[in-house]
């Protein structure tokens, strides 16, 4: 984190009476944890704080401190806009004009962040933006109290998928370890926020499984519009799949496409070491991290997977070469 950066978020935070507090569509839990870490912050810091999703919160993470208080749009225009993380602003889900304005101030870790605030503090090696609200918090002297601790590991434990990802640092470590102590229940966000599963989401990777597809490293699942309404499931996401697609043995890349509603796929990717799946994302439209991206694309299901199966083993073959 550049010490320019951070002194210039400072300013920008220091006058400001009202701030909003946006993070991107369909949230996880580094989106939402961090989304209400700051907002806590700010309300320590005397101001009026607007959190927002457009997609407002999903219910395993309703427990969080502050997760009551969402709101699925802006109530009033704030002094200030302040993005967490998210890599660009058509996934903040509400325009420019519904926002009353563009973001001021960004905190982020996707490598493929468009720098689209004015003032932006992207940290791509940063395992969660939780991770960068953190280190700023620190570098400033807000103090991290339990509630903003449990909504930062929130963020740390979701997004390392319960510290078993390659960026998992022994700062990211250390990190949980002092959340722990500032009073932050590791069994209880690691629970709700990983292990926890409904019984339509059961249902739902039921049928996705009864779909997956395997070929020479590359593992797929496909969740239908249908697939949806038969398993009772309530949200727009995978339910996760990705993550149980990525423990099969030979998985070189794991995705997972959703049906969209009108005429669209969502396209979750997860790799191995030494394939950079946020370029495939990226050039369907979408981003994220070298190991795990996404995009929504045009286009009925079928032909999506098609296409994006050819794209995703030509890319393979490109970055490692031929394999067994
Ligand atoms: P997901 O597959 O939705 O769990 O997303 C994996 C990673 O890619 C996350 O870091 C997301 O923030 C990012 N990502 C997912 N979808 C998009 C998109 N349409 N545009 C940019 N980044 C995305
Ligand atoms: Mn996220
Ligand atoms: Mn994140």
């Amino acid at each position: 984190m550049q010490d320019p950066e951070v002194r210039a978020a400072e300013q920008l935070l220091a006058p400001a009476h009202s701030v909003l507090v946006i993070s991107h569509v369909r949230p996880d839990g580094d989106g939402i944890g961090s989304l209400l870490a700051f907002t806590l912050l700010m309300q320590a810091a005397g101001k009026r704080v607007f959190p927002v999703l457009a997609d407002g919160a999903p219910d395993r993470f309703g427990y969080l401190p502050g997760a009551e208080s969402i709101l699925h749009a802006p109530t009033e225009k704030p002094d200030l806009i302040v993005a967490v993380d998210c890599s660009d602003l058509g996934r903040l889900g509400l325009s420019e004009e519904q926002l009353g304005g563009r973001p001021d101030l960004s905190f982020d870790h996707h490598a493929t962040n468009t720098y689209f605030a004015g003032v932006n503090i992207v940290v791509p090696a940063a395992a969660a933006t939780a991770e960068v609200l953190y280190d700023f918090a620190s570098a400033v002297g807000f103090r991290i109290d339990t509630a903003v601790a449990t909504c930062l590991l929130t963020g740390l434990v979701t997004d390392t998928v319960g510290f078993r990802t390659e960026n998992v640092t022994p700062k990211v470590l250390r990190l949980a370890a002092t959340l722990v102590e500032r009073g932050a229940p590791l069994a209880e966000v690691y629970d709700r926020g990983l292990n926890r599963r409904s019984i339509p989401a059961a249902r739902f990777w039921g049928r996705g499984l009864s779909s997956l597809g395997w070929d020479d490293g590359i593992a797929w699942a496909s969740l239908t519009e249908a697939d949806r309404r038969a398993a009772g499931y309530v949200g727009s996401d995978d339910a996760d799949l990705i993550n149980l697609l990525t423990t099969l043995d030979g998985a070189l890349v794991a995705l997972v496409f959703v049906e969209q509603p009108g005429g669209r796929v969502k396209v979750s990717w997860r790799s191995t070491a030494g394939v950079d799946v946020a370029r495939l994302a990226q050039a369907f439209g979408g981003g994220g991290h070298e190991p795990a991206a996404g995009a929504v694309i045009d286009g009925a299901l079928d032909q999506v997977r098609t296409q994006v199966l050819s794209t995703t083993r030509s890319f393979l073959h490109t970055s490692l070469g031929p394999h067994a």
